[in-house]
């Protein structure tokens, strides 16, 4: 059998695993094909860095080719077309045919969903979003720094807590922090819900121990933009000085005009395979949709937060069972719902959150203390994902030696 075509939507953090994975376990006359529209692959934990100049932009970002192994082909094309009945793509203005697809196109920014948002907001949610709040808080004197969380569901469930908690440390180190009121403000009722109450509760105390105002269960309606405030639904107005936004997500517009999506936009997936509805087609990372038992408050279930270790592993679980498809062996990987995410905290420290999401009746997280190790361990994992062949291997050893150590499970 030869000719076989494995076709990836997305070249970013599930496409370049899958990719790997696929040629890594593949023969050579199988071919593996990422589609991405943007060669350029900028690492989003090292934004949080970037915006507080503890990272230059250039620092946060390569070229995806040099993360992908030899032999994956790499096409940069807008993908404008998902035809899963007639199994084909349109990118790049050409067809491509495929015997498996995988989407992982991610989640998109719509910061225009909330009227006033875009023009006033910083966002710590892109690179060059990120280099612009840090050329702005380096410039800020004094006044009211509001972090807002605009909708659910968005990507990386501690990124806005962390974007509060770097921005405090930055503050006391650029001197003004004593000048600054610094308040969170999100339709969550705790921080990290899908890590569980517990959890959130500890997130909180750490918020207030730094004197950062946490202001849940609050929808924003839209932005002011001559008297600088926000206006929340049933909520007294808020006045900012300096707005920093986590925007609304949506699905990219392919995904929402495939067929493949539910009335959400986003992807329903078995939570363990990643197929969806269509035969041979999975879909992994931000643009899936697994629903978790729990809800984020009364009227909003709870689904799998949308992060990069969970884009990882699913990538490795799909990947595999492909291959072994392929080869004609048992398809038996599993996703079981396992990740962990660092949280940084300032001054050189960060907690990290470790556990089983998709334990019922509630999903099983460990926040660990924080300390300067975990710290040591994001940045070692940043250093491992952005570097390419050896240096890669090398950095990978040590993150699952480091995580030995403590006691972690890192899967990689
Ligand atoms: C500030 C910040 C901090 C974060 N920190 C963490 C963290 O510490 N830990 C963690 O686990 N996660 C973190 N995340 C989340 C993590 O980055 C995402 O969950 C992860 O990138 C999702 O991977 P993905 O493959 O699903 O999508 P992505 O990595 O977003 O890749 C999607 C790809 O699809 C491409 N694409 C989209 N539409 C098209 C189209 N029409 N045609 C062609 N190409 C297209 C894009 O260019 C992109 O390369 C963070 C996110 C942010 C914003």
């Amino acid at each position: 059998m030869s000719g076989k075509t494995v076709l990836i939507l997305g070249g970013g953090v599930g496409g370049i695993v899958a990719a790997n994975a696929l040629r890594q376990q593949l023969k050579p006359e199988y071919r593996v094909i990422v589609i991405d529209k943007n060669i350029h692959h900028a690492f989003a934990p090292s934004f949080l860095w970037v915006m507080v100049g503890a990272r230059k932009p250039k620092q946060a970002a390569t070229d995806l080719r040099r993360l992908l192994k030899p032999g994956v082909e790499l096409v940069q094309a807008e993908v404008s077309r998902i035809d899963a009945a007639a199994q084909k793509v349109e990118a790049g203005g050409r067809e491509w045919a495929y015997d498996y697809l995988i989407v992982a196109l991610g989640a998109a920014l719509n910061p225009e969903a909330v009227p006033g948002l875009a023009q006033a907001a910083h966002t710590s949610y892109t690179l060059e979003g990120a280099a612009r709040l840090w050329e702005a808080v380096k410039r800020f004197p004094k006044g009211r720094v509001a972090v807002v969380v605009a909708r659910l569901p968005y990507k990386c469930p501690a990124a806005p807590y962390e974007t509060a908690l770097l921005l405090e440390a930055a503050l006391r180190n650029l001197g003004s922090r004593d000048r600054v009121q610094l308040d969170i403000y999100t339709p969550e009722l705790l921080p990290m819900p899908s890590a569980g109450p517990e959890v959130g509760s500890r997130l909180k105390t750490m918020l207030e121990a730094r004197g950062i105002g946490f202001h849940p269960n609050l929808k924003l309606g839209s932005v002011n933009l001559e008297t600088e405030e926000l206006l929340f639904e049933d909520a007294p107005k808020i006045p900012y000085d300096l707005l920093v936004a986590v925007p609304p997500h949506q699905s990219p517009a392919v995904v929402r005009e495939s067929g493949l999506a539910n009335e959400t936009g986003w992807i329903p997936v078995d939570p363990k395979t990643l197929k969806t509805k269509h035969q041979n087609v999975y879909a992994l990372g931000d643009v899936a949709l697994i629903s978790l038992p729990g809800r984020y408050k009364p009227d909003v279930p709870l689904t799998l937060p949308k992060a990069g270790v969970f884009a990882h592993l699913q990538a490795e679980v799909i990947a595999h069972n492909i291959a072994a498809e392929l080869e004609g062996k048992a398809a038996d990987a599993a996703f079981d719902g396992y990740g962990y995410c660092f949280v940084e905290l300032g001054y050189g420290q960060a907690a990290i959150g470790a556990g089983n999401f998709y334990a019922v009746p509630a999903p099983k997280v460990d926040l660990r203390p924080p300390g300067r190790l975990w710290h040591l361990g994001k940045v070692l994992f940043e250093q491992y994902w952005l570097a390419s062949g050896p240096a890669r291997r090398l950095w990978k050893t040590l993150m699952v030696l480091g995580g030995k150590s403590t006691g972690l499970e890192v899967k990689l």
